[in-house]
């Protein structure tokens, strides 16, 4: 009976609709009127609907594709603003005029970044890689090292570390 009636919660032990949340009794006669009842039928429409809307939104794995590439864009900017030591003040416009540059690219588009994001990538994630790959690197050469402290303007006490060394991976002084 079930595979007819596609809206019965088959996991109960009673007849129940899903559609109207409502216990049922009864024949199939019933069961076929039931369906045919108008709040049967919004709540039917109004799932349809829904499902529309979900194949609309594209399958899972392009979303997911999409999703990575813009990812992957909004870590690249945070490291040519770092590699060019620009300021992040930059990140409050630059993707927005990129957004304004290429609006056929759903990957521009979909880059939300402005500085307090791309401060918390360029600390909590590029930094933190960096770091280990720098470290794993001092531990097979010699390089010399820099330090200097400073207090900045909003009195924020710093230690600046500067370490110089060959690096054999991309065969050239690293700072
Ligand atoms: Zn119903």
């Amino acid at each position: 009976m079930s595979n007819d009636f596609e809206w019965i919660d088959s996991t109960k032990e009673f007849l129940f609709c899903k559609l109207c949340q409502i216990k049922l009794s009864g024949s199939r006669f019933h069961l076929k009127r039931h369906e045919r009842n108008s709040t049967h039928q919004k709540a039917s429409k109004a799932v349809k609907t829904s499902q529309h809307l979900k194949s609309l939104v594209g399958d899972g794995s392009k979303n997911k594709l999409l999703k990575h590439q813009i990812k992957t864009a909004e870590i690249k900017l945070c490291c040519f603003i770092c590699e060019e030591n620009l300021p992040l003040l930059l990140m409050d416009t630059l993707p927005l005029l990129n957004k304004e540059i290429y609006p056929d690219s759903k990957i521009a588009q979909g880059v939300s970044m402005k500085r307090s994001k791309a401060t918390k990538i360029i600390t909590g994630v590029l930094g933190q890689t960096f770091k280990k790959e720098v470290i794993n690197d001092l531990k097979k050469s010699r390089f010399s090292i820099i330090i200097d402290e400073i207090t900045d303007i909003s009195t924020k006490r710093s230690l600046v570390v500067v370490v110089r060394y060959w690096s054999d991976d991309h065969q050239k002084i690293v700072d």
